[in-house]
């Protein structure tokens, strides 16, 4: 809980902000603020200057019914209203022969009532003349420069204060009065600066949320509300959102030390943002009725509606702009190949889509320089820097207060805006040093000071015209230059990425052209090779049969070595055209196979019985049919078959199975044998071609596997083995076409 007692505490010098305003349990003269239960309307809490306005000692108020102080007559609307929804809507009473306007509102458990004394009130036809005219003469301005100075001249001529200025914030919530109206023996204050301690982050909170702000005498003695502590809640009225708050003695040191005896403060919110005030300044006391004050709530609503169309209006022109800029990198990008050379050597430049003084590319160690920009070397050492940066968009108006190295090169970067499009790829603009002279209201170092009289923080008191000369500022980047940068890196991350596959799909061209030479190769190889083995098969034939005796001992002996190899030779080209024809094959000759006939045709071409009589073949019944090209079935099988009845061959009890078994969720085929088995590391080569794991123990080429999984591959299908060094194998495979 928060006692008023501690208000006004001892603040802390470079933290004013923290100044409790809401709570200032104290009002401002021109009105009276009476607090009430609002269960039973007995009054709880009253401004002292009650005894002034209402013609009774301010604390005999205090537990009586709200009657006491209406009246029956006037009490019965009252009631109505304050049980009503509508408890905004003023109302007008009579208290002690005086008019007032008693405003309602809540604050928590309490019911605030203000009494404002009414002055004469404009007639309706007055008003609405008025409010005609503020849309007209908004309507017709043409620019925001326009539009500000008729805010200043309506204002004036409504509500008659002496100076009435624009002041618009930056980005660092410094003020600029960028439009004034005065009268003519106050010296002029256009183009001053203010710095942002003058409005405190809270008081630009308190304006967003109650817009109009109206002191009415500077001089004035703050009210004490009685008692300070609200009984229906054991906590300090809150009354922030009063009109008769009283005003923080800061702010009103502030004003003193300006000379000024009123203000009138009236928010501009653009987008949900403050973006300025309208302030008048009046030299005497000054009051506005609630009446007027709703007229200046209007007036500025209006001009921040207003406002708000203009600088759409130019942002969606500026938008368009660079829009079509974009649009023609866009094409840029499309028609040349490489990205940096499309959007810095073309018709049009990346440097024109955002306006700056040059900018730089970063792609693959290459930079690209466009305009004025730092050197190479510095580029490096700040693209190093801003690495470091969290996020993908970098930018600032005064580089060298982040990075003090780019002070070197301020006259031409001062300014930076970086769009990271991926990792080593950046894209910098850059914006010139603009020296500019700001003259501020005053010396904005000498921000505020202890007073120590007063135990609290004291304004500064020099108003003086103060110049200071600002180097290393470029202009700021807006919103939209941002959005516009953002809005490339979409482009160009989609280029890069288009031109990645044309290079992936280039590569790949080459590569699948370079198998099929390969391919060319190996069958024109083994074809050309075919005739010449053939033909010394006839001529060893001839030479064994014909002249044998004719030879020694040795010399038949090396007939016969011939003749193996011959043999070897032989069925090696055999295999590897049968392997080249499989790749050269383009479609498949589809069918349905009936699987127990064509093994049986295997196993009769390989003959069993004959060359193997110890081994038993047994084959499962009812095998599935096969969906597949018959001829390479046919292949598939025999290699299986052969390397099965092969390598069981030297047990003592060759034995080969054929079947089905459920695995992998479906019905696979397996041909088992109780042979020497795979060893484990062979398991994934022996389907590569010449790949064998025997030796010359056991006559083969290395490439019957190779051609299983090439037609396996071929019918969409599958094959592995279960294998154990001497304990047998079993091959299992599925097609799926
Ligand atoms: P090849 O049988 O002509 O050597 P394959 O490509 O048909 O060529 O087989 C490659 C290798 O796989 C063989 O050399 C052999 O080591 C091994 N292999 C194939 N089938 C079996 C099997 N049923 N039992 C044991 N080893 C096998």
């Amino acid at each position: 809980m928060t006692h008023i007692s501690e208000y006004p505490g001892k603040l802390d010098l470079d933290n004013c902000a923290r100044e409790p305003i809401h709570i200032i349990g104290k009002t401002q003269a021109h009105g009276v603020l009476v607090s009430v239960d609002p269960e039973n309307f007995i009054i709880t809490q009253v401004g002292e200057n009650a005894t002034q306005f209402f013609g009774e000692a301010f604390d005999s108020f205090l537990g009586k019914d709200l009657t006491y102080l209406l009246g029956e007559e006037q009490m019965t609307g009252v009631v109505e209203l304050l049980n009503s929804e509508e408890i905004s809507v003023p109302r007008e009473v009579w208290i002690n022969n005086i008019k007032f306007l008693m405003l309602a509102h809540n604050s928590g458990l309490n019911l605030i009532l203000d009494f404002e004394p009414l002055q004469e009130v404009d007639s309706s036809y007055h008003f609405q003349r008025q409010l005609t005219r503020v849309l007209n003469k908004f309507k017709a301005s043409k620019s925001v420069d326009q539009l500000c100075n008729a805010a200043t001249i309506l204002t004036k001529e409504m509500f008659g204060y002496d100076r009435v200025m624009i002041y618009r914030f930056d980005e660092e919530w410094n003020g600029e009065v960028i439009a004034e109206i005065k009268e003519e023996d106050m010296g002029s204050w256009l183009g001053l600066h203010y710095p942002a301690t003058d409005i405190p982050a809270q008081s630009r909170e308190l304006f967003l949320k109650h817009q109009v702000r109206v002191i009415s005498n500077v001089h004035y003695t703050p009210v004490p509300i009685t008692p300070e502590i609200s009984p229906l809640n054991e906590e300090p009225l809150d009354i922030s959102r009063s009109g008769l708050r009283a005003v923080s003695p800061i702010h009103i040191e502030y004003l003193k030390n300006m000379e000024v005896g009123a203000s009138l403060s009236a928010a501009i919110i653009v987008k949900g943002k403050l973006w300025g005030l309208i302030a008048c300044h009046h030299k005497a006391a000054k009051y506005l009725d609630f009446y007027q004050r709703e007229s200046c709530r209007f007036l500025a609503q209006m001009f921040s509606t207003e406002l708000t169309l203009q600088e759409n209006t130019a942002l969606i022109s500026r938008a368009k702009l660079s829009e079509n800029i974009r649009r023609q990198l866009v094409v840029q990008m499309k028609e040349e190949n490489d990205v940096v050379t499309a959007l810095s050597e073309g018709n049009v430049k990346f440097t024109q889509i955002i306006s700056c003084g040059g900018g730089a590319i970063f792609i693959k160690d290459q930079w690209k320089l466009i305009g004025n920009t730092p050197e190479t070397k510095q580029l490096e050492s700040l693209l190093n820097f801003i690495k470091k940066q969290p996020k993908n968009l970098f930018w600032t108006s005064k580089l060298s207060t982040l990075f003090p190295e780019a002070n070197a090169y301020k006259e031409v970067a001062s300014g930076v805006l970086c769009l990271k499009i991926a990792d080593y790829k950046y894209i910098f603009w850059f914006r010139p040093e603009q020296i500019q002279e700001v003259n501020w209201g005053g010396n904005p170092q000498a921000k505020a000071f202890y007073n120590e009289k007063e135990d609290r923080l004291s304004p500064r008191k020099s108003f003086e015209k103060w110049s200071e000369k600002l180097t290393g500022i470029s202009e700021a980047w807006q919103e939209n230059d941002r959005d516009v940068a953002r809005a490339l890196r979409e482009n160009i991350s989609y280029t890069l990425l288009a031109q990645q596959q044309k290079e992936i799909e280039a590569l790949n061209t080459q590569l699948m052209e370079a198998n099929e030479e390969l391919k060319l190769f190996s069958y024109g190889l083994s074809h050309d090779l075919r005739a010449p083995v053939r033909g010394m098969e006839g001529i060893l034939a001839i030479l064994d049969e014909d002249h044998r005796k004719e030879l020694s001992e040795d010399g038949q002996a090396l007939l016969q070595m011939s003749r193996d190899l011959n043999e070897k030779m032989n069925d090696l080209i055999d295999n590897i055209l049968e392997y080249s024809q499989l790749n050269h094959a383009d479609g498949l000759k589809v069918e349905t196979v009936n699987t127990s006939e064509l093994i049986g045709e295997v196993l009769k071409f390989v003959n069993v019985e004959g060359s193997y009589p110890k081994t038993t073949v047994k084959i499962l019944p009812e095998l599935p049919s096969m969906e597949g090209d018959r001829g390479m079935l046919f292949q598939l099988w025999s290699n299986l078959l052969n390397n099965a009845i092969k390598y069981s061959s030297e047990e003592e009890n060759p034995f080969v199975e054929i079947g089905t078994e459920q695995l992998k969720g479906r019905e696979v085929f397996y041909v088992k044998d109780n042979g020497i088995g795979v060893p484990k590391k062979m398991k994934k080569k022996i389907f590569e071609t010449f790949q064998r794991g025997v030796g010359s123990r056991f006559k083969g080429t290395g490439i019957g596997l190779a051609i299983v999984k090439r037609i396996i591959e071929k019918h969409h299908g599958e094959v592995w083995l279960k294998s154990e060094e001497g304990k047998g194998s079993i091959f299992y495979f599925y097609i799926e076409i």
